[in-house]
Parts: structure tokens; C-alpha cells; sequence
């Protein structure tokens, strides 16, 4: 069946009064961009409350449901039959083809349903229970084996009546969350890894436009790590939109670390300036926030004490929307936003090169800013050069 229409749920709890049109207006041009890589032409448009995208011509259906999917701050998409208004029998008509159509296999066995008729044009000549009662009357006739239910109907079918009729009965899930742009922007530190992508998502979802740092080794690390990062930005723009991604050589701040700090401490030392490096990138791009994939006890780095430590270079807040799962639920995650199978990828990453056989779990700090002390003559210009050397890339999304 192909769907002139998609009627756009959102929801509404925290956007009354002024929010709320930035809300909508935000979320209508959400929507144009997902559906900017759909074949076909679409119109969107608000109306009374709603949110309204028109096919105008011929499209894929399923490529445009899994587009609209997408768009955080959706909540459900129904999508519509349209059908012109030539009078009641012509109406019911195509009722029971679109149930024919849409229930085909339940349709024999029976289901409970309601019928819930709104007349946005008053001028139609029954109204509206009374359209509700005939068109229920009229299931029954072809349907014998399904029942009206109006408590708790497994189907509710929709039908309302405007210049034209719109029919709709089902709801395809949306990814919720609010529209990327509502809620200001942040810096995501991303690594190849499984979780930072997933803390990327996460934070767009609840409307943060994402800019995201990237730190590579090479010749430590090769073009294929830095590819797979590339690879994973783009994977998240699909729900996030387009990321800007800033690519930082950190080799020679490495080589510095290692060659001049404790081996036990390389790990810690090498995230505080990884912190420093990513929050001056953000204050360029005018961002409120740092975003890591860190959850509380995954590795030595992510101790309480390891991350207090590490978080004392920033003067910014930093955000880590994963701090209290365990890895298979990201994992769950990362699979469900098609993460997963570029993240296991077994590229090396600047973090594991460096890293000691038995890194501290409970760092001190004063011990910690003793071993950067060894670093001072030099970290001043070599901090310098990484961010003059840095590559700003503009990852878009990437289709499946
Ligand atoms: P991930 O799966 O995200 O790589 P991880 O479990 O490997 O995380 P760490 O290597 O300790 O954990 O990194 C913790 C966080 O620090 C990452 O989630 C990411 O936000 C950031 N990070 C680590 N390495 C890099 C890197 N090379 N470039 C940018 N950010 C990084
Ligand atoms: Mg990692």
C-alpha cells in the first residue's frame, strides 16, 4: 500500500508556551533533512498542533518510515490514506479496502476495534458518531468475526474528515527524545570503540547538536583506525545530523608522556590531555559541554578516583550519559542504532599502544600533577601543534 501521508506524533511534556514552537519548528526542519535522502518529494507542514509530511508523487514507503524513525523527538508516525470525498458509500469503500489491506491476516480470524471519526470540516452531512456507527456497521458486514470494542481496542481506526478524508490506524514506533538543535551543542570525544558512539546518540537524542575529537597515533595507529572513526561519525549523524569532526595527531603528546611520566600513570595522564585538547576544540566551537563514553568501573580510567582526576583539567561540564550501564546494555544499544559492527572492528586505538600492564586504579592527584611537571618544557608548543595541526572534517550521514 502506498501512504499519500504520515501524521508526526511528538511529545509534548516540557514544551509549553514559547518552547514549544521552537520545539516544532525545530522538529519540522528535522524532518525535511531526514527526508532530504528519501527518493521522492515530500512537503512538511504544521497544522493545528500536528505535524504533517505529504508525499507528493511516488516513494518507498518503508524508506520513508525508516528515515522519519529517526528523527528524535518523534514519539509515533501514523501513516495515512487519503482519499477524496465523494459521499459515504465511496468513503466506506475504501475503509474496508484499507482494512483488507492493512489487517489482511487478522481480518479473517477477527479483532476488537473502534472507529474515531473527526469532522475538521462541518459541513459533512452525518456526524461524527453517526459516521463512526456506520463505518463500524459496515466491518462487521465483511468482518463478521471482529468486534467493536471501545475500551480496548486492538485496532483504532482513524478517520478524519477535511477537504480531504485521512484514514490511519497504525503508529510506527518513533525514537523519541527531543529535536537535535533544542537543547544547545556538545563535544563528543569519539573513539572507535563501542561506547562513545552510543554516548553520542544518546546525548543527540535529547536535542544536543553534536561536534565531535578525535584523537589518533600514527604511525602507532593506522588510516583504517581513523577511517573506522570517520565510519562511526557517520553512523551517528544519521540521527544526529551532520557532525563536525575534528581529527587530532596526539603522537607526539604520547611519546612525551611516555617517555617522561611513571608507566602506571600513562593512561591518566594521556585522558587529562585528551580532556584539555577536546575542551579547547569545544570552546572554538562554541559548545557547552564535554560527552565521553565512560561508565564507572569498565577499565582503570574509569574508576571514581580516575575520573575525578581526569575531570579536574576541565573547566567545562562533562557528560557521561552511559556512567551507570553495564557494557552488554550498551551493547544492546550499539547494536539497536547499527553501531556495533563497525566499532568491533579490530583496529588498534592510541589509547591501547601506550597503555601499562598494571595502570593505576586510584590515582592521586598530587602524584599525578608531580609526574606532568617532568612535562612542562616541552607540552606547552607540542599541545600547541596538535591543534595547529588538527583536520576539521564535516561528516554527514551515512545510508545503510
Ligand atoms: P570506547 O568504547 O568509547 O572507546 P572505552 O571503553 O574503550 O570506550 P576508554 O578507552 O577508557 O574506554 O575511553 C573512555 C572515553 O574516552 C571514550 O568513551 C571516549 O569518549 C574517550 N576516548 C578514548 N579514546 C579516545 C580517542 N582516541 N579519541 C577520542 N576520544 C577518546
Ligand atoms: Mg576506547
Amino acid at each position: 500500500m502506498q501512504y499519500q501521508a504520515f501524521l508526526i506524533k511528538y511529545g509534548e511534556i516540557g514544551v509549553k508556551g514559547k518552547n514549544r514552537h521552537v520545539f516544532e519548528d525545530t522538529l519540522v526542519s528535522r524532518i525535511r533533512s531526514a527526508l532530504d535522502a528519501v527518493e521522492g518529494t515530500f512537503a512538511v507542514r504544521k497544522e493545528n498542533g500536528r505535524i504533517y509530511v505529504e508525499a507528493e508523487g511516488d516513494h518507498d514507503d518503508e524508506d520513508t518510515l525508516d528515515a522519519l524513525s529517526r528523527v528524535f523527538g518523534i514519539v509515533g508516525i501514523c501513516p495515512v490514506v487519503l482519499t477524496r470525498d465523494e459521499g459515504f458509500d465511496a468513503l466506506a469503500a475504501v475503509v474496508l479496502d484499507y482494512i483488507k489491506t492493512e489487517f489482511a491476516q487478522h481480518a479473517d480470524r477477527g479483532f476488537t476495534f473502534k472507529v474515531v471519526t473527526r469532522r475538521a470540516r462541518k459541513n459533512y452531512p452525518m456526524d461524527s458518531m453517526e459516521i463512526s456507527a456506520a463505518l463500524g456497521e459496515r466491518i462487521l458486514d465483511v468482518y463478521p468475526n471482529c468486534a467493536v470494542d471501545v475500551h480496548a481496542p486492538q485496532v483504532t481506526l482513524h478517520v478524519e474528515i477535511r477537504n480531504q478524508i485521512n484514514l490511519y490506524s497504525r503508529t510506527v514506533k518513533g525514537p523519541g527524545g527531543m529535536p537535535v538543535g533544542t537543547a544547545g551543542r556538545a563535544m563528543l570525544l569519539l573513539s572507535g570503540g563501542i561506547d562513545s558512539p552510543v554516548a553520542g546518540y544518546m546525548t543527540a537524542k535529547r536535542g544536543v547538536k553534536l561536534d565531535a575529537v578525535y584523537f589518533h597515533a600514527p604511525p602507532y595507529t593506522s588510516e583504517r583506525a581513523k577511517q573506522k572513526v570517520i565510519d562511526l561519525a557517520a553512523i551517528v549523524a544519521r540521527y544526529a545530523g551532520p557532525i563536525r569532526l575534528h581529527i587530532v595527531n596526539f603522537t607526539q603528546i604520547q611519546l612525551a608522556i611516555y617517555d617522561k611520566c611513571p608507566h602506571d600513570q600513562l593512561t591518566i595522564i594521556m585522558r587529562r590531555y585528551m580532556m584539555k585538547l577536546a575542551e579547547h576544540f569545544a570552546q572554538e566551537d562554541e559548545d557547552l559541554g564535554l560527552v565521553t563514553g565512560e561508565s564507572i568501573g569498565q577499565v582503570a580510567s574509569q574508576t571514581m578516583q580516575s575520573m575525578a582526576v581526569t575531570n579536574e583539567v576541565c573547566s567545562m561540564p562533562v557528560y557521561r550519559p552511559l556512567i551507570a550501564f553495564d557494557k552488554q546494555e550498551i551493547i544492546d544499544i550499539s547494536e539497536k542504532i547499527g553501531t556495533y559492527e563497525t566499532s568491533i572492528l579490530p583496529f588498534e586505538d592510541c589509547c591501547t599502544i601506550f597503555v601499562a600492564k598494571h595502570p593505576v586504579t586510584k590515582p592521586n592527584l598530587k602524584s599525578i600533577r608531580k609526574s606532568e611537571s617532568h612535562l612542562e618544557a616541552v607540552i606547552g608548543p607540542l599541545f600547541e601543534e596538535a591543534v595547529a595541526t588538527a583536520e576539521t572534517i564535516r561528516v554527514s550521514a551515512k545510508e545503510e
